[in-house]
């Protein structure tokens, strides 16, 4: 690679990000730190009536998040600023000049009234809703319909204009993608886009051509639902005359439904009850609530590692990779060319593989926030650390130490007595109170010495340890889990443990 690599990501801020959007910024970020090169963030903000307040912050919160942090962006500035387009409308006008000039674009003042009623008057059965395109330019008020004296008479009168640019018919259109290869078009296929609204505003079809120039993009990675756009682009960049500085493309596959059925979206998110936005996101317009991955309990580690997965392997059958894994390993041509179809379940497996794998002072400080909305509180930062090295295995989301963990900081608030009290007897009573007092008596918290205890009295009250077991545990945990019980007693101390006992016989 001769040029130096520079990728961006492009986001209209319209909304949250979608788990795809966030693989798109991946692969971006992978490939320019791959290859020593720069990761841009823009926000392609040109239609202001999409425009939502809240998403850019929510954006570069998510990056952060992710630690797909941009070099250049609106927030860190960067030597192509601004990079915002709304703040860039003046750069776009002399282009779409440019264009019409050249005979590569023209003026159109047709109202939307008159859009309308060439739809209506050119409908047919096999073309329902007719585009603005070559069979019908020539009927419509534009520069190429109308004289020059007119055109200048209408433009005197401050009458509200567009520009479009002028498809060629019947030319192919061919551009290598890094993923699928050779891609053609027809042009004929295309209609004729609008470049640059009545406000001045330049569409996203123009300012995404000027902007990947100016900011020297070497390579525009994104999503495959912007494939049909690509021969517009492409005749952009070469009817501006910068075709040699193109960058390569490459359009990702789609992120499909579990089932394989069409693309995911956050409407399926909450029918499987499952995440589909990166962080939660709350629509300020419809007060419409997405649940983010981050708030689901998810690391940022396994959120990217599995990401990356959608679509991308190395080649062999590794499946967890750390970010410096995925730097010195990925490549855009191992992203396969179909839909990859998402798991739930096996995000949840890389979860647990990271929480399984994590430093437990890192977990600590993930885990904190939610100990202080449950209402746990922690007095010793090392207590937590070694009570998340006990239970790290068990949990598969971050809110899970709230049950395989909470129980080390507090007595539990509910004890499930449903599951001790059908085998419940006066045996078993006499046993536990029997223990209390053992228990007491040893003042140890050594788990060998208390299960010790444990067997040697029920051996002299006749019993079976099994029998015990079960209800011990859910004495001191409040139900049927956590680590092994005599390490559980040692760790909360044995006074506590013989008052969790005390209470619960209280209950049965
Ligand atoms: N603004 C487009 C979007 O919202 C960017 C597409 C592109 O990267 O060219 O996704």
């Amino acid at each position: 690679m001769n040029k130096r690599v520079r990728v961006r990501f492009a986001p209209s801020p319209t909304g949250g990000l979608h788990l795809g959007g966030v693989r798109t910024v991946l692969f971006n970020y992978l490939f320019a730190k791959k290859h020593g090169g720069d990761f841009i963030l823009r926000i392609e903000d040109t239609d202001q009536s999409r425009f939502v307040p809240g998403a850019e912050a929510y954006i570069l919160q998510t990056l952060n998040w992710c630690g797909l942090t941009p070099d250049e962006s609106p927030e860190a500035g960067g030597p192509y600023a601004p990079y915002r387009q709304s703040e860039r409308k003046a750069m776009y006008k002399q282009y779409a000049e440019q264009l019409i000039d050249a005979g590569y674009a023209y003026i159109a003042f047709d109202t939307p009234a008159e859009i309308e009623e060439m739809r209506n008057n050119f409908k047919t059965p096999e073309n329902p809703s007719p585009q603005y395109n070559q069979a019908v330019r020539a009927k419509m008020r534009n520069s190429l319909s109308l004289s020059k004296e007119e055109v200048d008479a209408l433009l005197a009168g401050n009458t509200p204009h567009v520009v479009r640019i002028k498809m060629p018919d019947n030319e192919d259109v061919t551009f290598t993608d890094m993923i699928r290869g050779e891609v053609s078009f027809n042009t004929s296929q295309v209609d004729d886009k609008v470049l640059l609204k009545a406000d001045g505003m330049p569409t996203y079809h123009l300012a995404v051509v000027v902007d990947d120039y100016l900011m020297k993009i070497s390579h525009a990675f994104r999503g495959e639902e912007w494939l049909p756009s690509a021969p517009v682009h492409l005749l952009l960049w070469k009817y501006l005359g910068w075709a040699n500085d193109m960058p390569e493309w490459a359009h990702l596959p789609l992120i499909l439904k579990p089932d394989g059925n069409g693309k995911l979206s956050k409407r399926d998110g909450d029918r499987l009850g499952f995440p589909v936005f990166a962080m939660d996101w709350t629509d300020p317009k419809t007060n419409e609530k997405n649940t983010g991955f981050k708030e689901h309990g998810f690391l940022p580690e396994a959120f990217v590692n599995l990401l990356a997965v959608l679509g991308w392997n190395d080649g062999t059958d590794q499946e967890l990779f750390s970010m410096t894994d995925l730097i010195e390993k990925f490549s855009m041509e191992r992203v396969h060319k179909g839909g990859a179809k998402f798991n739930y379940e096996k995000a949840k497996w890389f979860n647990a593989e990271w929480i399984k794998n994590a430093d437990n002072a890192y977990l600590a400080s993930l885990v904190q926030p939610y100990f202080d909305e449950a209402g746990i509180q922690v007095q010793d930062k090392s207590y937590l650390e070694k009570i998340i090295g006990i239970t790290k295995e068990r949990c598969i989301l971050l809110p899970d130490f709230i049950t395989q963990a909470g129980f080390y900081f507090a007595a539990p608030t509910s004890i499930d007595t449903a599951s001790i009290a059908p085998k419940w007897d006066d045996a078993k009573k006499n046993f536990f109170e029997a223990l209390c007092t053992a228990f007491e008596n040893s003042n140890s918290n050594d788990h060998t010495v208390l299960e010790n205890i444990f067997k040697e009295l029920t051996a002299a009250h006749g019993l079976k340890p099994g029998e015990l077991m079960l209800p011990m545990r859910i004495m001191l945990v409040g139900g049927k889990f956590g680590p092994g019980v005599f390490e559980i007693a040692a760790t909360i101390g044995v006074a506590n443990a013989v008052a969790r006992i005390k209470h619960a016989l209280t209950l049965l």
